[in-house]
């Protein structure tokens, strides 16, 4: 699934269309088999001429700003993707395409292509409405923010509700901080020392601010990698990212760890897999 840093390197590619006239915002024929998608088509039609103004990352969620004051709120799933492609005749050959916003007076269209079918592509009025929505209103402090605020961290751990979790699990909660998954929680606990099962409460203070500087060079370095290419993650000109190259513990149970030897041990946290050393990770 894509993460912070893959949604942020998107979103970095993507803003090459800002400023540009929207031609269409078209659901493709495939999309119509599916409720999100059915029948929508007209609520896009607004967009004919408008201009894209901007696209905000917020978590793992890009918002698209037009200047008709209409917003699209989209979320890449767990396979979402976009293309950049300035041949139509290239459109054909993507299979999963759920939407297709053609730019005016140009060859350029930005395709959203979604195998597995659980991104979003929503309209909302207006911008304060999209703030207004559930999931984007609860967003925590986002990780790849610079610097990354840890005493903001610190006190978001501390909320009652989280004391007795696990870390491993609250890293996944997007209302602590946006913009982490499984895989960056993985890699963060690890360069941190701390062991995925531990309670938030057992964490001393000094722990927690070594945690906050791991999360945020490990998101920053994603980033620089383009991102991780585990099944599907492409930016939107094809490219695969990187960041899996330098992966110390996701995906990689059974095999030893390159600090100590120990075999790397996988457990599931919250329905996902959390990948640590038992003997690195206190
Ligand atoms: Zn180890």
């Amino acid at each position: 699934m894509p993460e912070g840093p893959e949604v942020e390197y998107t979103l970095r590619t993507l803003k090459e269309l800002e400023g540009k006239k929207i031609k269409s915002i078209d659901l493709t024929e495939i999309s119509q088999k599916y409720n999100k998608y059915k029948g929508r088509q007209d609520e896009f039609t607004g967009f004919s001429k408008s201009i894209l103004s901007k696209i905000e990352r917020h978590g793992k969620f890009l918002i698209w700003i037009f200047n008709n004051n209409e917003v699209i709120l989209n979320h890449l799933g767990m396979s979402g993707k976009w293309i950049i492609s300035s041949k139509s005749e290239d459109n054909l050959e993507i299979k999963h395409a759920k939407v297709i916003i053609v730019i005016e007076d140009s060859q350029t269209s930005a395709i959203f292509d979604d195998a597995r079918n659980f991104g979003q592509f929503r309209k909302f009025g207006n911008y304060e409405m999209v703030m207004r929505y559930s999931p984007i209103r609860r967003l925590g402090l986002d990780g790849l923010k610079l610097p990354f605020p840890i005493l903001d961290f610190q006190k978001a751990l501390k909320q009652s509700k989280n004391l007795k979790k696990a870390i491993g699990r609250v890293l996944l909660d997007q209302t602590i901080v946006a913009g982490i998954g499984n895989i960056y929680k993985s890699e963060s606990l690890f360069r941190a020392k701390i062991n995925p099962l531990r309670t938030v409460k057992s964490l001393k203070s000094k722990e927690t601010e070594v945690l906050g500087k791991a999360i945020s060079e490990i998101l920053q370095k994603a980033v620089q990698s383009m991102g991780s290419t585990i099944h599907t993650y492409r930016n939107p000109y094809g490219e695969e990212g990187s960041a899996q190259k330098w992966h110390e513990v996701y995906g990689k149970a059974g095999k030893l760890c390159k600090v100590c030897g120990t075999e790397i041990t996988r457990i599931v946290q919250e329905k996902r897999s959390t990948f640590y050393c038992g003997k690195c990770q206190l």
